[in-house]
């Protein structure tokens, strides 16, 4: 499957991870949104949120803590941060594999929906 996040997580293409473990990946956006804006990925490929099913529910779960983790670790906590997941492509999805993304370094705004 031609993934762009499925190689990334492989690592057959480089990216500026922050955490990995044996279910996610965490890596820096290449156009970020905010002074912090990191990406939290499974391994396993899943298209979108709308595409997980109940034997996902614990990597999912997994994947939220993972985000959790990445934005005390960038230092946000305490400020504030937003973890959100596009969905399909009126959402502006435009990498069909599931990523939250995690913003924060600021006043978001700018992106509330
Ligand atoms: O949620 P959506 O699919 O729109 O976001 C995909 C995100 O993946 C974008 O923010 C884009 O900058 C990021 N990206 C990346 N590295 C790539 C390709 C896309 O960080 N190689």
């Amino acid at each position: 499957m031609d993934c762009i996040f499925c190689k990334i997580a492989d690592g057959t293409i480089p990216s500026r991870k922050v955490y990995e473990d044996e279910r996610v990946v965490a890596f820096h956006d290449i156009q970020p949104q905010a002074p912090v804006h990191l990406l939290v990925i499974p391994k396993k490929h899943i298209a979108s949120l709308d595409d997980a099913s109940s034997e996902d529910a614990e990597l999912l779960g997994h994947a939220m803590l993972a985000a959790q983790k990445v934005a005390r670790e960038a230092g946000v906590a305490s400020s504030g941060y937003r973890v959100i997941t596009n969905i399909g492509p009126d959402s502006g999805q435009i990498v069909f594999h599931l990523h939250l993304h995690v913003l924060g370094g600021e006043k978001l705004a700018h992106l509330n929906p």
